[in-house]
Order: structure tokens, then C-alpha cells, then sequence
């Protein structure tokens, strides 16, 4: 037996608002532990920051072909237009410029400055563009917190989804996430969990994820898991100033553009954390800098949370304190060095 979110929002009412529901089962999905293993044609996306130009043309694709709200031309308000939400507020649906990960946008362009910022890519009195995005886990804590099954991996091309119908609203997932990844609609009277889904109804018609489609540099490109992480090896161990043909759209592209390799960051970001993600990253400025920590783990977090949530009998004990234990896992390195 399943429990449907309507279900379960008439269970919690019927009991005075009561964040209990004893005695009720959970979607048997919920029970089935996470797999730790990369599906051998999972597909992911490689961000390459020394390539990215900060046009957002990644952005506005994404909400072109994701169906959420996006334009540009705030015309009232100008010069500083009017913020709601997170995003500017959006004038005729033409274009926003979001300043945060939101239930409106599911992948954002941000800016690193540090003193002067007279060169791209340096930490010190330089610049960096970074893009913020769900980084499809190979072992995603978010699915194996979701009590209702909501948050699932495609066995396939391992894209973590969401199932709103499912979903009972208890935000297990945004607490798990160890990337602060998923947004909670705050503003619509049904909300629903929001976050990149690796555009798996296009990947279902054959097509490449939105944003690495719209990029003009090639700085965000789409494949195979398998294929990207030879793909940002091969750039680390090439010297800055060589030149080197960087594919755009997906890997492997035919379309490349010749430019010199600038100085790479150590490492490839999502190659070891949290267990290994699905997207990659490579920068020049240190990934910390960032906001990226580098201090998450480097195993699968779900080895943690399914230890713990295993332990609940499938009864709702509290969602807040369920919540809270879950999220001292999933984020135990934040503070260590
Ligand atoms: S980055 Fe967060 S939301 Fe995305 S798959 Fe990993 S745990 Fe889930
Ligand atoms: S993969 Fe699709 S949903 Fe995810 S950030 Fe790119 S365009 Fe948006
Ligand atoms: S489309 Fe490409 S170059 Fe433009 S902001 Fe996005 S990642 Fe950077």
C-alpha cells in the first residue's frame, strides 16, 4: 500500500495538524536502499568555469525548456527592478535575473570577485563565473531520505527526478541534500520541490540537456558520465597555454573551439564527493571559493541516512526531529577543515 500526498495531508488534518500519523506504511520505494553504483550509460553535464562567459544563456534555456518562468527586460523598477521572491520580479515573461536557486530556476550563473577583479579566473584580484545545479548524485541522499518515494534515480541515465504527486511535503529532501540543492515553491498555495532534473523528458526524445544545448562556448557540455570525466582529465593534464579543441554542446562534438587551456584548479569537482555526482567541474579559482565545499564527504552519504532512517518503523516520530537528525548527517564535515 502506497500513501498519496492527498492522502496523507487528510491523515495529518484529521489529526488536529499533528505532525503525526502513526501506523501508516510508506511507498515501498522509499524502503529500497539507494544503489552506489554509476548506471554504465548514465549521463551527466561538465561545467568547465574557465570557459564560461556569464551570458545565462544556460538559464534561459533551461527555463524555456523546463516550463519555468524566464525573460529578460525588466522594464519597470529600472535601474534597480523589483525583487519578489529571490527573482526579479518578471516584466512580459521576457527575462529575469535570479539571484538564487529558487522554485523559478533551477540553475544559476553566479560571479566570484576577489579585490581589483582584473583577471579572469584568479583568485586574487580576479574573477570567475560558477554555475549552481543539482549535481544528480550516483548515490543521491536525497532519494533515500524521501519517506513517499517522491525523489527517485532514473535506473538508466541515473537523472535524480521528482514525483509531485508523491511528494507529502515533509522536505526530508532539502535537508539531506548535502549541496543545498532543492527549492520549496514558498510561494504557491500546492507547492511542490523544485530542482534540475537533468532534462529527462528531452533526454527521453533524444535531445541534450537544455542548458548545455543554448551554451555558445561549449563551457557547459553534455555525455556520458564516463566519457566527461576522461574529457576533464584529459584538460587537467594538459599545461596552461596549450591549446585545445573544447567540444560545445555534448562531448565528443564534431563543433569545437580552439582556445588555450587556462590554469585549472586541483581536482574535478564531484569526481569523489558525496560518493561521486553525475555533473563535473572544472575551474581555475579553488572550487571553495566558490561555495563548493570540499570538505563533503567523499563517500555516499545514504550509507548514513539509511542507517538512520531504517530505524524508524515506518511511523511518522516527528518530521522535525527526523528532519534535523538527517541533516546533521548529510552536512557532519561542514565545519571540519
Ligand atoms: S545534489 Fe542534492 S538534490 Fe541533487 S541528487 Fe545530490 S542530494 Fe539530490
Ligand atoms: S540539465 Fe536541464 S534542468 Fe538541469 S540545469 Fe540544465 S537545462 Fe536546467
Ligand atoms: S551559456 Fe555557457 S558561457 Fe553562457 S553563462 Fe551558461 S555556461 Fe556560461
Amino acid at each position: 500500500m502506497t500513501v498519496s500526498r492527498r492522502k496523507f495531508l487528510k491523515i495529518v488534518a484529521s489529526s488536529g495538524g499533528a505532525l503525526v500519523a502513526s501506523g501508516v506504511p510508506l511507498a515501498p520505494q522509499a524502503q529500497a536502499r539507494v544503489s552506489t553504483v554509476l548506471p554504465p550509460q548514465a549521463t551527466g553535464l561538465l561545467y568547465d568555469a574557465t570557459l564560461c562567459v556569464g551570458c545565462k544563456a544556460c538559464m534561459v534555456n533551461c527555463k524555456t525548456q523546463n516550463s519555468v518562468p524566464g525573460g529578460a527586460l525588466y522594464k519597470s523598477g529600472w535601474p534597480m527592478p523589483p525583487y519578489e521572491n529571490g527573482d526579479i520580479k518578471l516584466n512580459n515573461g521576457i527575462w529575469d535575473a535570479p539571484r538564487e536557486l529558487s522554485g523559478k530556476t533551477l540553475n544559476i550563473i553566479k560571479v566570484y570577485k576577489n579585490g581589483s577583479a582584473e583577471v579572469k579566473d584568479r583568485a586574487i584580484n580576479g574573477y570567475a563565473f560558477f554555475k549552481q545545479q543539482c549535481l544528480h548524485c550516483v548515490s543521491p541522499a536525497c532519494v533515500s531520505v524521501c519517506p513517499a518515494g517522491a525523489f527517485r534515480k532514473d535506473p538508466v541515465n541515473g537523472a535524480v527526478y521528482y514525483l509531485a504527486d508523491r511528494c507529502i511535503g515533509c522536505r526530508y529532501c532539502q535537508l539531506a541534500c548535502p549541496f543545498g540543492v532543492p527549492r520549496y515553491e514558498w510561494d504557491s498555495a500546492w507547492p511542490e520541490v523544485r530542482k534540475c532534473q537533468l532534462c529527462r523528458h528531452r533526454q527521453a526524445e533524444g535531445k541534450i540537456a537544455a542548458c548545455a544545448e543554448a551554451c555558445p562556448t561549449g563551457a557547459t557540455i553534455f555525455g556520458k558520465v564516463l566519457d566527461l570525466r576522461e574529457e576533464a582529465k584529459r584538460r587537467q593534464a594538459l599545461r596552461p597555454g596549450d591549446e585545445y579543441p573544447f567540444p560545445i554542446q555534448k562531448v565528443g562534438a564534431r563543433e569545437t573551439t580552439l582556445r588555450p587551456i587556462a590554469h585549472y584548479t586541483d581536482g574535478i569537482y564531484g569526481l569523489v564527493e558525496a560518493g561521486g555526482t553525475q555533473n563535473l567541474m572544472l575551474s581555475g579559482v579553488p572550487f571553495e571559493l566558490l561555495g563548493f565545499g570540499r570538505n563533503i564527504a567523499k563517500y555516499d552519504l545514504p550509507r548514513l541516512t539509511w542507517a538512520y532512517i531504517a530505524k524508524i518503523p515506518w511511523v511518522f516520530l516527528g518530521v522535525f526531529v527526523g528532519g534535523t537528525a538527517i541533516y546533521k548527517m548529510t552536512h557532519r564535515n561542514d565545519k571540519e577543515g
